[in-house]
Formats: structure tokens, C-alpha cells, sequence
């Protein structure tokens, strides 16, 4: 894994590399005593010196806790050089990042274009708020886009896309999203969560709003809930706008430990992204495993779009059991050291079942029960050896 080489990893705009920028960016020891990490600052009130600055304070620097402190910009600032973007905003979960994203692009009587295979909870904001405020949501298949063109040509004006899908994996072409909505004047946004800038740097391709749940590969710990939406020129002031008039701001302390968690990022995803591609190889080799689903393996639908625009991978893949739900079920039950649990990008290995029947409208799922793995840092020997059982378990 040569570290800064290919697609989505060029140059900041500093000039500094990903890495320089993960360990140096959003600190400034010598503007506090020398110490290596900045404080966090906790803060709703900000004192003015006098009537007059506070009358004036929409040029202050800060003027309330809940728009900007030295913490939150420690971080915007960091993360907006990392995703090449005009601007950041930082809010208090992963789906507040979509949520706020969205809200960004779209006003009533207006259209959303978003893949079949989102991540669920987008999917039932979109049914849920979004279809409450008059904003409309055609779902399209992320693999076949002639239903996405036609909606842009009939008007359309969002694009929401996420690579690769939620849960199945397809990765889509994001090319062809970028170029249909481009001819339409469309906004887009993509789903980042997966990639991290650290493998594609959305803006730089070309999409309006780069979204990242950093409860996951930033925070990296399981302790941390926290999303962050940045943007290029274009959407900036929209996004701001929108982000200051819904009061989602991220608390600091959250704040603080997605800095914390952003300096190792690097090694941690690519220790992730080595053990997942060994621990799927072999489970694409199981007798029960009908179908490995690694955007890095031939398996994969859409594995040439993810060679084409990302070409890297991290810890969280999945494969479809040669069986029904109660096999899935009972290959759960056997896992020993894979804890079952719903996030990922941590340092521990989890694995999750769902049922897929209510989460695929335009295409339904027809494949067998999908389990899904997040690979963590444990020793991969002792990883496989528990997937061993389980699926030992299944011949019983
Ligand atoms: C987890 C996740 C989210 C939401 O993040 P939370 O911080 O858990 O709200 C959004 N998108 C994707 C792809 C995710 O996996």
C-alpha cells in the first residue's frame, strides 16, 4: 500500500500530504504553552469588550459557543484542508450529517434522487421529515442509472449517491451520477463514510457535499458519536446557513476526541483495510458463502467502479450465506469473539444480520441472508479461528 499515490490523494491545498496533515492540522502548540493538543474550550457565553463589539459581533471571530470556538474550528479546519473542501460543519452524528446535508440542498416541491441501497435511517428520513416538508424522493438503482437520468431530466434537483451501498456493497459508477447531475444543475452529495477523504476525496471529483459519519473510522474507538459535511464553494454558504439555523452543533468534548481519533486514522484504516482483504478472501472461500460482497473482489457488483475510483478498501464488508435467515441467525450465535453490534470502524471486530426485504423498493433483494463484518485489530489468526467455528457450527 503505497500511502500517497493515486486517485483522491493528491496534495492539500497547504501542500501538505494526508498523513502530514492528519498529525499537524487543527493544533498549534506554541499558541499554548507548547503543549501538543489544544484545549478544549467548553462554551455557550462569549463576554464582547463593549456594546459596540457586541453589536457588531456577526465580524467577530467568536460571539457564542454555539457557531464557533477555538475547538470546533480546530477541527472544521483540519478536516476542510483533509477533504480539499471550501468549508466544514460539524454536527452531532453521522445522520445529522446526511439530515443537515439534505436540508441544505433541497426546498419544498423539490426532487431527491438516492440509491436503493442507502444506508436505512437516510431512507426513512427521507420517508419520514423530508416527505412531511413536501420534498420528494424517488429511489434509483445504484447499478442501472437510465432511472436517475430521467428523473433529472423531469427535474430533479439533489443527487444523494454512497459508495459503496449500505449493507450489499454495490459500488456505483460516480462518474456517470457526477455527469448526469452536472448536466441537470443538480447538487450533489455523497455518503463518505466508508472511503474516508483518506481514499476519496469527493469534492475534488466534483460533488457539492462530502458526508462522513466520524463516529466511525475518525473516532475510530466506539466511544464517539459525530459527523462532519464539507463542501465546495459552491454549496459553502448554503451549508453554513443551514447548519447555524438548525443548531446541530457538535459538543466539544465530542469534538475533541474526533481530533484525538483523526492523528492515527491513517495507520488504523490501512491496518483494517489489510486484515479485512485476508479475512474476506477466506470467507469468499467457505462452501456456505454463496457470494462475497468486498467492492475489492470480482464478486462484488460494481468491483470495476471501485478499482476505478477508489481502489482502496477498509475494514467493513460482507457476504450472502448459501441458506435463510435462521442459518445467519445461528452463525451469529457461534461467533465468540465478533460482538454483535450496529456501528463499525472501531478497533474491535463486530458482525450484524438484518433482514433486507424493507430496505430495497427498487430492486428487491433476492439474494441469500447478507451478514455483514467489520474487521477490527485483534490478531487475524484469532479472527479467523472464531469465523472458523461459526461456520463449523452451520455444518452441525
Ligand atoms: C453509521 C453510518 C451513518 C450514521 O452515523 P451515526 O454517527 O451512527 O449516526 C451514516 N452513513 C453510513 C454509511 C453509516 O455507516
Amino acid at each position: 500500500m503505497n500511502s500517497d499515490e493515486g486517485p483522491g490523494r493528491n496534495l492539500s491545498a497547504s501542500g501538505r500530504r494526508p498523513a502530514t496533515l492528519l498529525t499537524h492540522a487543527g493544533r498549534d502548540p506554541h499558541s499554548f504553552h507548547g503543549f501538543v493538543n489544544p484545549p478544549v474550550v467548553r462554551a455557550s457565553t462569549v463576554l464582547f469588550a463593549s456594546a459596540d463589539e457586541m453589536k457588531n459581533r456577526r465580524t467577530s471571530r467568536y460571539s457564542y459557543g454555539l457557531t464557533n470556538t477555538p475547538t470546533i474550528e480546530a477541527l472544521n479546519g483540519a478536516w476542510t484542508e483533509l477533504e480539499g473542501a471550501a468549508t466544514t460543519v460539524l454536527v452531532p452524528s453521522g445522520l445529522a450529517a446526511v439530515t443537515v446535508a439534505i436540508l441544505a440542498s433541497v426546498s419544498a416541491g423539490e426532487e431527491i434522487l438516492v440509491p436503493d441501497n442507502v444506508y436505512g435511517p437516510t431512507r426513512a428520513f427521507c420517508n419520514g421529515t423530508l416527505k412531511r416538508l413536501g420534498i420528494g424522493t424517488t429511489f434509483y438503482d445504484p447499478m442501472d442509472l437510465a432511472s436517475l437520468k430521467e428523473a433529472l431530466k423531469n427535474g430533479a434537483r439533489a443527487v444523494f449517491a454512497e459508495a459503496p451501498g449500505s449493507l450489499t456493497f454495490e459500488f456505483p459508477d460516480l462518474q456517470e451520477i457526477l455527469d448526469a447531475a452536472a448536466a441537470a444543475d443538480a447538487v450533489t452529495m455523497i455518503d463518505n463514510t466508508w472511503a474516508t477523504p483518506l481514499i476519496y476525496r469527493p469534492i475534488e471529483h466534483g460533488f457539492d457535499l462530502s458526508i462522513q459519519a466520524s463516529t466511525k473510522y475518525v473516532g475510530g474507538h466506539a466511544d464517539l458519536m459525530l459527523g462532519s459535511i464539507s463542501a465546495s464553494e459552491k454549496m459553502a454558504t448554503r451549508l453554513m446557513r443551514t447548519h447555524r439555523e438548525l443548531g446541530v452543533q457538535a459538543g466539544p468534548d465530542e469534538i475533541y476526541l474526533g481530533l484525538r481519533g483523526m492523528r492515527t486514522m491513517k495507520v488504523r484504516l490501512e491496518q483494517h483495510e489489510r486484515q479485512a482483504l485476508e479475512v474476506a478472501k477466506w470467507v469468499g472461500e467457505r462452501a456456505q458463502v454463496k457470494r462475497l460482497l468486498h467492492p475489492a473482489f470480482p464478486s462484488c457488483p460494481g468491483h470495476e467502479n471501485w478499482r476505478r475510483f477508489f481502489g482502496r478498501s477498509c475494514g467493513l464488508f460482507a457476504f450472502e450465506l448459501d441458506g435463510d435467515g435462521a442459518m445467519a441467525e445461528r452463525f451469529l450465535d457461534s461467533l465468540k469473539l465478533f460482538g454483535l453490534g450496529f456501528s463499525w470502524g472501531g478497533f474491535e471486530s463486530l458482525a450484524s444480520y438484518g433482514e433486507l426485504t424493507e430496505q430495497r423498493t427498487v430492486k428487491p433483494w433476492t439474494g441469500g441472508p447478507v451478514v455483514r463484518l467489520h474487521i477490527g485489530l485483534e490478531d487475524i489468526a484469532d479472527q479467523i479461528a472464531d469465523l472458523e467455528g461459526a461456520f463449523a457450527a452451520l455444518a452441525e
